[in-house]
């Protein structure tokens, strides 16, 4: 096959048969802030982490409402708390993404 330099994204096809909204609505309980997202991507511009392992907190959080597994990105974190400081609804990411780890980890 020709390498082009780029190729097709791979497909975000949700198989409804592996999603899991527990994780989701327990962090809405806790951090009923999630739900105020607009998914703007600012704080995924101005993550520290983003260029060197992929993490983005808009993914995450998009991932989390499909009820899809975000653990692999979510430990790309070094929760430097950068996207807290420019979330336009000022969303404390720093704390939700704590959260996310603490449940991940229980
Ligand atoms: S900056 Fe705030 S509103 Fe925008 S995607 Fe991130 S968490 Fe959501
Ligand atoms: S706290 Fe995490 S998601 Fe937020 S800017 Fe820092 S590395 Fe990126």
């Amino acid at each position: 096959m020709i390498d082009f330099g780029f190729q097709k994204a791979k497909s975000s096809t949700v198989n409804l048969d592996n999603v899991d909204m527990r994780l989701y609505y327990a962090l809405a309980e806790k951090e009923p802030d999630i739900k105020r997202c607009m998914e703007c991507g600012s704080c995924t511009a101005a993550c520290t982490s983003g260029p060197f392992n992929g993490m983005s907190l808009r993914q995450v959080i998009h991932g989390l409402q499909r009820g899809t597994d975000v653990r692999q990105m979510v430990s790309g974190c070094m929760l430097c708390g950068k996207c807290s400081m420019v979330c336009p609804r000022g969303i404390n990411t720093r704390h939700l993404l704590l959260t996310i780890s603490r449940i991940y980890t229980k």
